[in-house]
């Protein structure tokens, strides 16, 4: 699995990100190498699937990580979210979404930069975000959201989305270790909801 050129640019930006391959199960949507690395075909990506959903039933993930247009829209689809279309597909990349069960954070495909290496960069900093994403925030012990999200005041997915999720991408975070004031009430996105405010702080 991901061997040759893609290969090595996986083992880039996971050595880069600080991932191991031990600390992840890596799968492959397509089982069988395709004949001169064409584009898996329909049938084969429903044939496949079936294994892929199978395996993920069995590891149960907590985050699922789909590399590129294909496995990421295979994932998409059996989840109920809607498929951008193409020309709009790689804003997917990077975005971390939340379903019933799980999280989902696409990615693009190591094969993308031998292509174009333009998008080296930005993958590289959407790669390096999968650190986040296998340890809760360091604030969330002491943070209000917390105590809003317990007290039964703040929705679940602030909390999956950022302080069990990905957490460097949250405003307070930033805030906090720059060390600049901000109110309780202020949201990980920045935005204030001034009802956490009037319920008593
Ligand atoms: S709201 Fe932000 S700073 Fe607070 S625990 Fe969550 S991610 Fe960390």
């Amino acid at each position: 699995m991901f061997i040759g050129p893609s290969g090595k640019v996986l083992d880039e930006l996971l050595e880069a990100s600080g991932v191991k391959r031990e600390e992840i199960y890596m799968t492959n949507l397509i089982k069988c190498m395709l004949p001169k690395y064409r584009r898996p075909k329909q049938d084969e990506i429903d044939i496949c699937g079936e294994y892929l959903l199978k395996e993920i039933e069995i590891v149960d993930p907590d985050i699922l990580i789909p590399l590129g247009y294909y496995a990421t829209r295979y994932i998409f689809e059996r989840y109920a979210i809607p498929v951008p279309p193409k020309p709009e597909f790689r804003e997917v990349y990077g975005k971390l979404i939340l379903t019933d069960d799980r999280k989902i954070f696409p990615l693009r495909h190591p094969v993308a930069p031998l292509y174009q290496p333009s998008v080296k960069e930005e993958m590289l900093k959407n790669y390096c975000r999968m650190r986040f994403l296998l340890t809760d925030c360091k604030w969330y012990p002491v943070c209000p959201m917390k105590r809003f999200y317990e007290e039964g005041r703040l929705d679940r997915r602030w909390i999956e989305l950022y302080c069990k999720g990905d957490w460097g991408n949250c405003v307070r975070y930033q805030m906090e270790e720059k060390g600049e004031p901000h109110p309780d009430w202020m949201l990980p996105d920045g935005s204030v909801d001034e009802r956490l405010r009037e319920g008593g702080l």
